[in-house]
């Protein structure tokens, strides 16, 4: 893990995000803060590696207690909860719980906890946020071992929910213990949230949060619920979704007669086509924080018209996934669609409906210089050994719920990258580097 060219004493560590981001990262500068640092990291650090077998045993315990979310015919977090709720309490912490109503959920309720540390500024919160809920183990027959019975092998622990996301659960709630039990003063609060229903789209979990407004803007908060191998990348920006279904009604008749019909699917294939070259030309910007740098535009799915060659259809419907830069607005896009779908209407004398399938905007994205991307990206450097980048995805994780309400995020872990899968495992190197990670953060200062 340890990655030389960034780390070696005689090579400042050059951080590639922006100009801002090399001066604030360089290393070993004789800062008072730093040396300050140094003391409480080697403490905290020592802290974690003495609790490393206490810290394994736990996040056996807790794989154990099977968390299938009740959506997906799972029993739900609700045991897992109060083996948490427990283990919290235990170790002096106040523990807040939010039980979210669900009728559907075996006893009736979601459940939602938080602990925290208090800091010398009260009213500003550090959180990680993690998710208690796991999707079920699927064909049994794909797993090597007992899904529910955590099976350690080569340095790694597998069972369902090991990586998504048991292991940051348990490094996040080990952090907060460590600190705890080293005393280590704190400029402002850290907290853990372990919440329901994130696999099911956490209108259990972290919506109702959000609703009863548990967060603040002025909050830092990192969800440590997707990640790369190496820990190296920091991600603090999403695209925004849209999935649009297009129908086209013509009039169907025989292959032979074209003029006595109208053929949806030649104006379908064209309208696909017009979206295709129009879309992609106007939102062109570039990012590239992203892998794949623009936005896309793409024609997936396509329903199956006719089922015979000699058949003109009258109906052709097919679907686009499109993934925006949040510097675009999805309604833009929309607008654009309905215009083009307009004309298409009037030339060919066709019918023509739009469906939005999902449509979730990005919110803004986390700034690289926002306090939250610096004090991981320090503590990434500092306890991971490897250069931090940061990246933004195609994807939404519930990163995005809090960006949309104006509160900085980041999304970050280190991991193999094997969620939902059969066989899904994590490696106990991260987990204990994760939770020092996790306890580094708020040690580390900005300034
Ligand atoms: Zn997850």
């Amino acid at each position: 893990m340890f990655d030389e060219e960034a780390h070696g004493r005689e090579f400042p560590l050059v951080f590639t995000a922006s100009r801002e981001a090399h001066d604030i990262f360089r290393l070993g500068q004789p800062l008072g803060i730093e040396m300050v640092s140094e003391e409480l990291i080697g403490r905290m650090t020592l802290g974690v590696d003495s609790d490393a077998q206490a810290i394994q045993d736990f996040f056996v315990r807790m794989l154990r207690i099977n968390a299938v979310n009740s959506r997906m015919a799972g029993p739900g977090e609700r045991e897992r909860a109060d083996f948490l709720e427990s283990f919290l309490k235990d170790n002096g912490f106040a523990v807040t719980r939010v039980d979210v109503e669900d009728s559907e959920a075996p006893g009736g309720i979601r459940p939602n906890l938080s602990a925290k540390l208090e800091g010398k500024d009260g009213k500003r919160n550090l959180w990680y946020i993690s998710h208690m809920d796991t999707v079920p183990e699927g064909s049994r027959d794909l797993w090597k071992t007992d899904p529910f019975e955590p099976t350690i092998r080569d340095g790694k622990i597998f069972a369902r929910g090991a990586e998504d996301n048991g292991q940051s659960l348990v490094a996040s709630l080990f952090a907060l213990l460590t600190l705890k039990k080293l005393e280590i003063p704190l400029s402002y609060n850290v907290g853990v949230w372990f919440v329901a229903d994130e696999e099911f789209g956490s209108n259990y979990g972290i919506k109702q949060l959000l609703r009863r407004r548990l967060f603040k803007e002025s909050d830092l908060v990192v969800v440590p619920d997707s990640g790369s191998p190496r820990g190296t990348d920091i991600e603090i920006a999403e695209k925004s979704l849209l999935w649009m279904k297009v129908t086209t009604k013509g009039k169907q008749v025989h292959a032979s007669l074209p003029s006595k019909g109208l053929n949806a699917h030649r104006i379908g294939m064209r309208l696909a086509m017009e979206f295709d070259g129009t879309l992609n030309a106007k939102y062109r910007k570039r990012n590239k924080l992203f892998d794949y740098p623009v936005s896309s535009f793409e024609p997936t799915k396509k329903e199956a018209n006719v089922g015979n060659v000699n058949t003109i259809p009258g109906l052709d419907v097919f679907y686009f996934d499109c993934r925006v830069l949040p510097v675009y607005s999805l309604d833009d896009v929309e607008t654009d669609v309905k215009k083009t779908i307009k004309r298409f209407e009037k030339k060919y004398h066709a019918t023509i409906k739009f469906e939005e399938i999902e449509k979730e905007p990005a919110g803004p994205s986390t700034a690289e210089d926002s306090e939250v991307a610096i004090l991981l990206s320090r503590a990434v450097s500092k306890i991971s050994r490897v250069k931090p980048r940061f990246v933004g995805i195609g994807g939404q994780t519930v990163g995005n719920l809090f960006r949309k309400e104006g509160i900085p995020t980041v999304v970050w872990s280190t991991v193999d990258d094997v969620p939902h899968e059969p066989n899904e495992y994590s490696r106990i190197a991260n987990l204990i580097n994760d939770t020092k990670v996790f306890a580094a953060a708020p040690l580390l200062g900005t300034s």
